[in-house]
This record gives structure tokens, C-alpha cells and sequence, in this order.
């Protein structure tokens, strides 16, 4: 048996209909291991061949195996002999030569134990996403994969112009390797998305449409719509499956490979609903990798607008294919609360849907649902909100000097 790089046969990669990827992708994970592939024996692999190696691209293994006899067929190999962590283990000087290696290459984004919800029962670990060049959140992974993937695959080209709605962050990142790459972008941002961030998209060269509405299905159909009218691209954040693997590929491999190298295994993880992309990759992975691992996520309560989050029946497509113990209701004041808990005693600003997960951990921890080692994703950076600090803080404390 030979092993073959992955970028070899790159080329090869399809994306099958989500339900059968992800129950292949299931078995994998859950045996950690993989049967030889016949690729190199014709220039037009079987199906099922071709279905396997999209599920190992998919996990970021840097080799395949590829069987010369049928006996070899039998064996089966290890994801580890694949080396499938190369990808997230990071460059230990941190020299890059572009801002795109920012993102696909200066990983993994920090794990840090928070001492403020740790106590002798629980450990909490914040996966600190705001360690990202362009949005300072972890949209920039979903804006890098889908980006760089379709210029990869023609999909985009040279004079293309991007149509993105978004409610700010995966148009940040969006813009930010849009200008790298010399191509044009328009941002849709919902009503709910603070007026400061016109000023920086502005500043970054994007075009700004402000809608009147949230973010929904008829809304991205809006823009679909206008994009096919105008000859522009849409990545769709909403239904491109490449914002689905990222996580897997990324996100969830990162926290996995962490926290092993301090010999823990996690009892229950912890993230926001947007377009459910990162939770729903962090359920698939850690559901099938490990028994007894609790996933929880966090949502806006009533009425309530939480930057990057939404709520369930908004339509999330790969929630409908991951395992959630609990959804928790947070509202906005409550995800404050939360960002003053972190801030006052671990001395970090996290964001809103931060400070939402972080809320309703608490609330899990309180009620003794969780214990043990616990991870907590935390989007992105507080300093992005001061318009939405400011509001809350007035609204608290009128008499405060920064009530202004
Ligand atoms: N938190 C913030 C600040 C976000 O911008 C987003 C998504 O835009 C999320 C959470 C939700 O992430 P996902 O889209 O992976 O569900």
C-alpha cells in the first residue's frame, strides 16, 4: 500500500448531498480510521472511492491510502498515520509570507482556561476566535475556505463582484481577501448590525446595503436574486457546505488537538447559533470521536437581537444533521452580564455572542448540568461593540459619566 498527498489528488474532491457525507463522515470519525482507496489505478476512481476521499480531504488528512492489491483492500489504516493534524498544528515562528497564511496557516487559535467560571468541580477553556486577521472573529475561517475554494474550483474570477449578506463578520472577512485578491464586494448588513460598522466597511473599500429586516431565508433569496441579475457571486455563508467543513476540518480539530496535549478529554462544549456552522462541525466530530461529550448552544431569547447569533427556527442547515443536548435562551443583557463576568475577573473583553455562551455556561455549570473539562467557543472580540456597550451601560446607569 502507498500513501498519496492529499493536494495530489485534489482535484478529485466532490461534495456529495449533505446527508450522505456526513454518514460516511460519522463512520470515519467514529472508528478514527479508513480502508485504502483504488485511485491511482484508473484516472476515473469508483464512486465510492471518490465519496471516501471527499470525507478525508474533508477532515484535512495529509495523506490517503491507496491500495495496489485487493488484499490490501482488507486493511485498514489510521487517521493518525495520515497525519490528519498537520494542518492545525502551526507554524512555531509565526513568519508568513501573505495575510492570507493569517488564517489558513497561523492556527490554532488560542485555548486558554478562564479562571472565572473554573472552580474545583469544572474547568472552562475559552477558544479565543478573535485570533483572526480580518474580522477578528471566527467568520474569517468561513470567508477564507469559501473564498479561496471558489476561486480554486472558477467559480470565481478576475472582475467578479462578491454579494454577501451578513451581519458583519463573514463580511469583514470577506472584504479583507476580497482586497487581497483584487476583486470587488457588496455586504447586505441587516438593520440590527451597529451603524460603526458602515464606517469600517467604508473604510475598507466595500460597498454597504443596509436592509430593513434581520437576516432570513427570503432574505439571502433577496440577494441571490439580485446577484444572478447582476452577474455577481454569492459564497451564501447560509448553505455553502465549505462553512460546515471548515469547523470540521479547523475548528473542531483544533480543540481536539489541545486539549490532548494537556491529556484532557471534554466533558461538554459550548457555542453561538448563526449559521450553525461551527456548532453543528464541533457536534459531528465530537459526538462520533469521543463517548459522553455534551454539545450546548446558545440562541437569542423572545425578541432579543444578539450580534452573530439567531435563533433555531430561523433555518439553520447543518443543525438539522448534528446532535444538540440543549439549546439555552440568552438575552441581550444577560450576554452582557456575561462579557462583564469574563472581563472583571479573567481582565479579557470578549463579544456579545461570547458573553452569551459564556451566560448561559454559567446557568449549566450553577444548575451542576455540566462538570469536568469544558469548552467554550467564543466568536470574537468585545472591542468591535462599544456602540452596543454604550446603550446597555446608559441604559443601567444614566447618571454614569459615560452615559454621555
Ligand atoms: N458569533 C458571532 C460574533 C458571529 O459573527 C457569528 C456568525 O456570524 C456567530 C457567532 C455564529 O457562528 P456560526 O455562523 O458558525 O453559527
Amino acid at each position: 500500500m502507498k500513501f498519496v498527498d492529499v493536494e495530489e489528488l485534489e482535484t478529485k474532491t466532490r461534495l456529495l448531498p449533505l446527508e450522505e457525507y456526513i454518514e460516511l463522515l460519522e463512520i470515519t470519525i467514529r472508528k478514527w480510521k479508513t480502508r485504502p482507496l483504488m485511485l491511482g489505478k484508473s484516472s476515473s476512481p469508483t464512486e465510492e472511492d471518490s465519496k471516501l476521499f471527499s470525507v478525508l480531504w474533508s477532515l484535512g488528512t495529509r495523506y490517503v491510502p491507496i491500495a495496489d492489491h485487493t488484499d490490501e483492500m482488507k486493511l485498514e489504516v489510521s487517521l493518525d498515520e495520515l497525519d490528519v493534524f498537520h494542518n492545525v498544528r502551526g507554524n512555531p515562528v509565526r513568519v508568513y509570507d501573505s495575510v492570507v497564511s493569517l488564517v489558513a496557516g497561523d492556527l490554532p487559535t488560542p485555548l486558554v482556561k478562564l479562571k472565572s467560571l473554573s472552580n474545583s468541580k469544572v474547568r472552562v477553556w475559552a477558544k479565543l476566535e478573535w485570533y483572526h486577521p480580518f474580522s477578528l472573529s471566527i467568520k474569517d475561517r468561513t470567508a477564507w475556505y469559501m473564498l479561496v475554494n471558489a476561486i480554486k474550483t472558477g467559480y470565481l474570477s478576475s472582475g467578479k463582484t462578491i454579494y454577501e449578506p451578513t451581519s458583519a463578520n463573514t463580511g469583514l472577512g470577506l472584504v479583507g481577501l476580497a482586497n487581497y485578491y483584487g476583486l470587488k464586494i457588496r455586504v447586505y448588513l441587516p438593520y440590527t448590525t451597529q451603524k460603526c460598522m458602515d464606517y469600517v466597511f467604508a473604510t475598507m473599500g466595500a460597498e454597504v446595503v443596509r436592509k430593513n429586516v434581520p437576516i432570513t431565508t427570503a432574505k439571502v433569496n433577496s440577494v441571490l436574486l439580485e446577484a444572478a441579475r447582476d452577474g455577481a457571486v454569492v459564497l451564501n455563508q447560509f448553505e455553502n457546505d465549505l462553512n460546515f467543513i471548515v469547523h470540521l476540518k479547523y475548528t473542531a480539530k483544533e480543540i481536539d488537538y489541545q486539549l490532548r496535549s494537556v491529556g484532557v478529554k471534554p466533558s461538554a462544549i459550548i457555542g453561538g447559533l448563526g449559521t450553525s456552522g461551527h456548532v453543528s462541525a464541533i457536534s459531528v466530530y465530537f459526538k462520533n470521536r469521543y463517548e459522553n461529550v455534551k454539545v450546548f448552544a446558545v440562541q437569542p431569547s423572545g425578541e432579543s437581537s444578539i450580534p452573530g447569533i439567531r435563533r433555531v427556527e430561523t433555518g439553520m442547515k447543518w443543525l438539522r444533521t448534528a446532535k444538540i443536548d440543549k439549546v439555552v435562551d440568552v438575552s441581550l443583557e444577560e450576554a452582557f452580564q456575561g462579557i462583564i463576568h469574563v472581563a472583571r475577573k479573567d481582565g479579557i473583553l470578549i463579544g456579545f455572542s461570547g458573553g452569551a455562551v459564556i451566560y448561559a455556561l454559567n446557568e449549566l455549570i450553577e444548575s451542576g448540568e455540566v462538570e469536568g473539562d469544558v469548552v467554550a467557543v467564543i466568536p470574537d472580540h468585545g472591542v468591535k461593540y462599544i456602540e452596543l456597550m454604550q446603550s446597555l451601560l446608559t441604559k443601567a446607569c444614566p447618571d454614569a459619566p459615560y452615559s454621555g
